[in-house]
């Protein structure tokens, strides 16, 4: 193996290091050649642009941002963008590499991208994050378009966003583009369905894990990493089928009721409060406590990294549902895996967003809306092929579950990119 592309031991591992092992692990699979791992192990475009704001004090702040685009072999690139302090290049990298084996593995024809500011939103006014946006958009504007790369929400950033960034597209071209950007309002061409959608992906795959180890919802409890975007209806359905929740985190704090929360009053609670701190059906908790809860089932859906070698040896979950990107850090999957923790990788586990983001930007596309009811049900549809298609390929080769979605999307990306030949 070519030690330049290999999974080197730093002092500092970080997500592009966990997902070039990834990577790596599903290559040895695969007899492929080192050059086409090199490829792969590496973006095809990466921009990284200096996004200044005029503050409503009427200073300058500067920030970074980036837009990483993995992969083109299936079509154009994909993936959302986060506003985080946390955000660095090498994340957006691991992040694009991701969104390329999501792409592939549910089939839809894209590759992978991702972008970043690296920005707290919450230290924002509206009118800041607006100018923002529409500055890191025109500023990433050559390299974007619904035929070439097309962001969508992620951690910070939300429908609003989207609005702004197709505005500001829309009008650099001098008419509306709703194809440039998924997740976008209803009111402007959003699909029914998208904003709930990872969530109810990631519940469908707990549902069918819990089954593959027969556990029945109405004997399962489960703890949920994470209010936002994903966890909090993830915890819904969840409950909705049955399964006990038993406690929830978010970056203020974690609350437990060992009797199962009632998860829409806590949602309610979060939406007046802006935490899940306080509520009254249940008691507080440390939030790192929350991954080590004796629970059957675990769905971390907040950040990446939270699962690591030094708290995997204590989680007491049978089931871990990737609800986040990257969230199991690669030493502590190995741990989980030799204590026969079935893992759903985030890659199939939270698929469910670019999956709806798909029929979106095909409703968009063809300015027609499809049904709510149409869209969860091609969602559930693709959810359950890829994860047979996963449990399948993990029976055959005597693999994890990571490894097996990542060699089927490899398998797939490579397949695409051989069809179409090296250029030139
Ligand atoms: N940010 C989401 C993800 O990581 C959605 C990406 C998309 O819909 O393009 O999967």
């Amino acid at each position: 193996m070519n030690p330049s592309i290999s999974a080197e031991a730093t002092l500092t591992r970080g997500p592009l290091d966990d997902a070039k092992a990834q990577l790596a692990q599903a290559v040895a699979q695969l007899d492929v050649s080192e050059g086409v791992h090199r490829m792969l192990a590496t973006s095809r475009r990466e921009m990284a642009v200096a996004v200044p704001l005029r503050r409503d004090d009427g200073s300058i702040a500067v920030y970074e941002g980036f837009r990483v685009q993995h992969n083109f072999s299936r079509g154009p690139a994909k993936g959302g963008l986060r506003f985080s302090t946390a955000v660095d290049l090498d994340e957006v990298r691991a992040l694009a590499m991701w969104m390329t084996w999501k792409c592939a593995l549910v089939d839809v024809p894209y590759g992978g991208a991702k972008g970043g500011v690296a920005i707290e939103p919450r230290d924002h006014s509206v009118g800041e994050l607006e100018r923002v946006t529409r500055r890191y958009t025109s500023e990433i504007l050559p390299i974007i378009g619904p035929d070439m790369d097309i962001p969508a929400p992620d951690i910070g950033t939300d429908e609003r966003t989207m609005a702004w960034i197709m505005d500001t597209y829309s009008a650099s071209k001098g008419h509306t583009v709703p194809g440039v950007v998924t997740g976008k309002p209803i009111a402007l061409g959003g699909s029914l369905g998208r904003a709930s959608a990872t969530s109810r992906g990631v519940a469908h795959v707990a549902l069918l894990a819990m089954a593959s180890r027969g556990l029945e919802p109405a004997r399962a409890s489960a703890a949920v990493q994470g209010f936002g975007k994903v966890g909090r209806d993830a915890a819904r359905f969840l409950q909705e089928a049955g399964v006990t929740v038993v406690a929830v985190s978010d970056v203020d704090g974690a609350v437990v009721n060992e009797g199962g929360l009632d998860v829409m009053r806590l949602a309610a609670h979060v939406d007046t409060t802006g935490s899940v701190r306080g509520f009254d059906g249940a008691d507080e908790l440390d939030r790192d406590a929350l991954l080590t809860l004796d629970v059957d089932v675990l769905v971390p859906a907040a950040l990446e990294g939270v699962i690591t070698e030094d708290n995997a040896p204590d989680v007491k979950a049978s089931i871990v549902v990737e609800g986040a990107n990257g969230p199991t850090t690669q030493a502590a999957d190995e741990i989980l895996t030799d204590r026969d923790v079935l893992v759903v990788p985030d890659i199939l586990a939270n698929a469910g967003g670019v999956i709806v983001s798909y029929f979106e930007w095909v409703q968009s596309n063809q300015a027609y809306q499809w049904r709510e009811s149409e869209v969860n049900e091609r969602l559930g549809e693709r959810m359950t092929n890829a994860w047979h298609a996963v449990v399948e390929h993990a029976g055959v080769h005597g693999t994890t579950y990571r490894e097996a979605a990542t060699a089927l999307a490899v398998k797939r990306v490579i397949e695409a990119h051989d069809l179409r030949g090296l250029y030139p």
